[in-house]
């Protein structure tokens, strides 16, 4: 009658873990193992069986691994906060890069996340530092110059703590609106502002490039 039991037990998990289930069995599971699931499930990316997949994981792993994972998130969200300088996501402020003695603090990047930011830092030849956005124009989407954290990069620059603004929002509609935006408020104030190049990916053939980005990479031409 156990092993009965545990058969079916087994069984169970196992239709419960495999691609058959439908969405309505959700409801099957206990109150704390469905509560878990429609939480990952919020996650990005994250979809219905991948949740159930990692809410078994969380229940099979050890106490220490769960906890350890509970507290990243719990810390994550008390202890880091926005730069009050750059907007970057810190857990001093201001950030490591506002505060550092080796970084050109007059040279400023702006981006529109915080996840641009490692992917400047990867090319290990920029010394300057950030200036975050949190976003970008977007007129379709209701997302005005207002919405964007722009005044402090304004305020920045108005105290005379700055030579140039490199702007480095995405080559996208959004992207390039911002970009002409951040151009005339600056170029107001007095400052250089230099816009990225765009242009043909290092190691593609130009016979596959399309005419946009031909384009741009024509008018980003410099001298040899
Ligand atoms: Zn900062």
């Amino acid at each position: 009658m156990l092993s009965a039991g545990f058969h079916l037990l087994n069984y169970q998990i196992t239709q419960l873990l495999s691609s058959s289930v439908p969405e309505s069995s959700m409801s099957k599971f206990a109150e704390p193992m469905s509560r878990l699931i429609d939480e990952l499930k919020k996650l990005p990316g994250v979809g219905a069986k991948s949740a159930q997949r990692l809410a078994f994981y969380i229940l099979r792993s050890s106490d220490e691994d769960a906890e350890a994972l509970a507290a990243a998130v719990r810390d994550v969200k008390a202890n880091l906060r926005l730069c009050s300088v750059c907007n970057n996501i810190t857990d001093v402020d201001p950030c490591v890069y506002c505060t550092s003695a080796t970084r050109n603090q007059r040279l400023v990047c702006v981006v529109e996340e915080p996840t641009n930011i490692a992917a400047i830092e990867k090319t290990k030849h920029f010394n300057g530092v950030f200036h975050v956005l949190h976003g970008a124009i977007s007129p379709l989407h209701g997302i005005g110059p207002e919405q964007l954290r722009i005044s402090n990069l304004i305020t920045r620059v108005d105290a005379g703590n700055v030579d140039e603004v490199i702007v480095a929002t995405n080559p996208t509609v959004e992207g390039e609106a911002t970009a002409t935006y951040l151009s005339q408020q600056l170029k107001r104030v007095g400052v250089k502002v230099t816009r990225i190049a765009m242009g043909i990916p290092v190691g593609s053939d130009i016979e596959y490039t399309d005419e946009i980005t031909m384009l741009k990479a024509m008018e980003g031409r410099r001298d040899m």
